[in-house]
């Protein structure tokens, strides 16, 4: 399977950035832009404050120096020296009232002829360039005006804010009018206390020229007679208070300016550094940012955690998955947890198990098939019942995986069971046991025909003692099934001991075994038949058909091979007579006997030995010259003659022979002419005597 990007781990992360981080990004985002917003607010709100207690300050100030004066005009001893011209006494008594009132400057004026207010009667101070913020011919009799404003002293440069406060009176005596005029001077450092009390900087401007301020220079002055910028000035005609500035020493305040009186003339501006407000947001941001950096971790640790105990597992239970889809059924899931992924992965490990066991159901049915099927092939082209046998022990012992095992077939002739091949039995141990049916287990299945398993091996009381071998033979366990033919039992095959499995057979062994005997049954009659059906019945050679098929599967053979190869053929003498003598039934032992003494004579399993017809036999001598075969012939020729065969009234009785014999590519090049020409031979010998052996030669035809 392709691997999605996206993974599950992937997924997760992303899920929880979304629902943890994403909005929590978003949260700082906003609250540090409120925050922001707010403090400039909360400064604003400052800054006014400021602004109406600074202003409301200089109104009370002006308020009770209007009321000082107004107690000052009602005076009846400051009226009753006024009246008397006592000019001395009423200065000295100006001079003690400022004193005791800590009053800058108490005055009275007089106008001249033309109205102007030049005479400064009384006066205790002179102060010059007083701006002319009081219009006295305008003032009412006991009207009082007050005004704040700034004045350069003579002296110095320095300017003061003062508050003067102006009362029109009319002498009684005279009817003339008169001023009283009260100055309140504010000492330079009267803002300082503002700004301790309101912890901001303050400024007055007047005529946009600053002459007061709480700001201090790098040299420890104040700067004063700076000019407002502009810009600032822009803000001063604007209601509202905005505004950052930098001011002569490079910080950023947040200032303010307003005018503090209807004629414009002070002006005044309010400062906040920008530091102590933004550290306080930029404390709540640090705040801010930490909660995220803990939630980032807390979102890690969340995740770390899901990721142990969902993804782990899930990528183990994957990974499993893979292994099995790769062949591995061995594997199994150990997750020791009681949660629905414990269930998980104990569903998974029923369902592997379930997945090997039928895997190895059907490994072990593809096992039985093929050899089944191996043993089958191996059996089809054979039609000698003793390789036969041979090939069915071996591939038995095999297959179940067992040490050793035994072929038995009864012999039907003394109604016993044969041992007829063993495999993995030393020579000296075998034991040829024969059973009768119904003895020992061999002989219960035989009968019985019904496979047995035994596992207690020779403890089994079903043993017979002869049926137990020697000590180093041990038998420990037993397979015994019956070979059927149909419904009849040719024999039995015993598997002993098996290799695997704690040395013990199962019921797969047991269908196994009878499986493959069922077929060896088949394959060792159907051999039997085939080889009844090639073999005379009487003389048990084989038949002529047989013979002439052979003859020209040896020719084929020497030819290609260049081999040599001889026929003997040959002919009971006289046998008509015999049999008119002896009767035919003696006729027929003495077939019999003779053709015992050809197949002891001649080679097992090279030399082909036939009848081919009535009295006359065939023997193909494969690779082998005339001379040999003369040989041979004489041998032959001298047993036959020399067994002795009893007759009909006791007396021994025996048969001559005449042979003839021909040898490949000698005398001929096919089948036809090489029978021939033993077949010239032989009636050579008959005319030349009889009982002797001629070989062809060319002057005979
Ligand atoms: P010779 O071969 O020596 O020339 O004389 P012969 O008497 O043997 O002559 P021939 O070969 O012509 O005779 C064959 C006889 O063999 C005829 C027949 O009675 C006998 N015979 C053939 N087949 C059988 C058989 O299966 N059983 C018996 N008992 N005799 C058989
Ligand atoms: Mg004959
Ligand atoms: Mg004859």
């Amino acid at each position: 399977m392709r691997k999605s990007f996206f993974t599950l781990r992937k997924k997760i992360i992303i899920i929880f950035t979304l629902i943890i981080v994403f909005p929590l990004i978003i949260a700082t985002i906003l609250v540090t832009k409120d925050l922001r917003h707010r403090a400039q607010l909360e400064i604003d709100r400052h800054a006014e404050t400021a602004f109406n207690i600074f202003h409301r300050y200089l109104k009370t100030q002006v308020r009770y120096n209007e009321i000082r004066l107004k107690n000052l005009s009602l005076d009846h001893n400051l009226k009753n020296m006024l009246n008397n011209n006592m000019t001395d006494e009423t200065g000295t008594f100006l001079k003690n009232f400022e004193g005791k009132h800590g009053v800058f400057q108490v005055g009275v004026l007089y106008p001249d002829e033309n109205g102007k207010i030049e005479c400064k009667a009384y006066s205790s101070k002179n102060i010059c360039d007083l701006p002319s913020v009081i219009d006295y011919n305008t003032m009412g009799k006991g009207e009082i005006l007050s005004s704040y404003f700034v004045c350069s002293e003579d002296k110095s440069n320095e300017k003061y804010m003062f508050v003067i406060s102006v009362i029109k009176n009319v002498d009684t005596l005279t009817g003339k009018s008169f001023f009283i005029r009260m100055i309140l001077k504010f000492e330079k450092c009267f803002i300082d206390d503002f700004k301790e009390f309101l912890n901001l900087n303050l400024t007055l401007y007047t005529r946009k020229v600053s002459f007061l301020t709480t700001f201090f220079n790098a040299d420890g002055i104040r700067p004063l007679g700076v000019s407002l910028s502009e810009s600032q000035n822009a803000v001063l005609n604007n209601p509202k208070f905005t505004g950052i500035w930098k001011n002569n020493l490079g910080q950023e305040y947040f200032s303010y300016y307003r005018y503090l009186e209807s004629k414009k003339e002070i002006a005044i501006e309010i400062s906040i550094q920008k530091t102590s407000i933004k550290q306080t947001s930029n404390m709540i941001i640090n705040y801010l940012i930490l909660l995220l950096i803990i939630s980032l971790i807390l979102a890690a640790i969340a995740g770390f955690a899901l990721s142990k105990n969902i993804i782990v597992p899930i990528k183990i239970l994957s990974e499993a998955t893979n292994e099995i889809s790769q062949g591995d059924l061995d594997l199994t899931v150990k997750m020791d947890r009681n949660d629905e992924i414990g269930s998980l992965a104990d569903d998974f490990n029923v369902m592997t198990s379930r997945l090997r066991k039928s895997y190895e159901r059907l490994q072990r049915k593809i096992f039985e098939i093929s050899t089944l099927f191996e043993i089958s092939k191996n059996m089809s082209f054979v039609n000698d019942t003793d390789v036969l046998v041979e090939i069915i022990i071996d591939r038995a012992v095999s297959a179940l995986n067992a040490q050793r095992g035994s072929l038995m077939i009864m012999n039907e002739e003394i109604d016993k069971l044969e041992v007829k091949v063993v495999r993995g039995i030393p020579g000296e141990v075998r034991s040829y046991t024969r059973l009768s049916p119904g003895e020992g287990i061999a002989g219960k299945v035989f009968s019985s025909k019904q496979g047995m398993l035994v596992n207690y091996g020779e403890d089994d009381p079903m043993f017979l003692r002869s049926e137990i071998p020697e000590k180093e033979m041990k038998i420990l366990s037993l397979i015994c099934v019956p070979m059927k033919a149909k419904d009849n039992v040719i024999g039995v095959i015993n598997i002993i001991n098996k290799n695997s499995d704690n040395g013990e057979f199962n019921a797969d062994d047991m269908n196994l075994l009878n499986a493959i005997a069922s077929q060896a049954a088949m394959a060792i009659e159907n051999a039997k038949l085939y080889e009844q059906s090639i073999t005379d019945g009487m003389t048990k050679l084989f038949i002529h058909r047989y013979f002439q098929l052979r003859l020209e599967e040896e020719l084929n053979r020497a030819g290609r091979y260049g081999a040599k190869l001889s026929l003997i053929m040959f002919d009971v003498d006289h046998f008509k007579n015999f049999n008119d003598t002896y009767g035919h039934q003696t006729g027929d032992i003495v077939l019999k006997e003779v053709s015992k003494t050809i197949k002891d004579t001649v080679r097992r399993d090279v030399d082909i030995a036939a009848r081919y017809g009535g009295e006359e036999f065939a023997v193909i001598l494969p690779e082998t010259n005339s001379e040999e075969a003369v040989i041979l012939a004489e041998r032959l020729r001298i047993s036959i003659a020399d067994k002795k065969i009893p007759g009909p009234d006791g007396k021994e009785l025996s048969v001559n022979v005449s042979l003839g014999v021909s040898e490949f590519p000698l005398h001929a090049s096919n089948r036809m002419a090489l029978i021939k020409c033993a077949d010239v031979a032989l009636y050579y010998a008959k005319e030349h005597g009889r009982n002797k052996t001629v070989v062809y030669e060319k002057s005979m035809s």
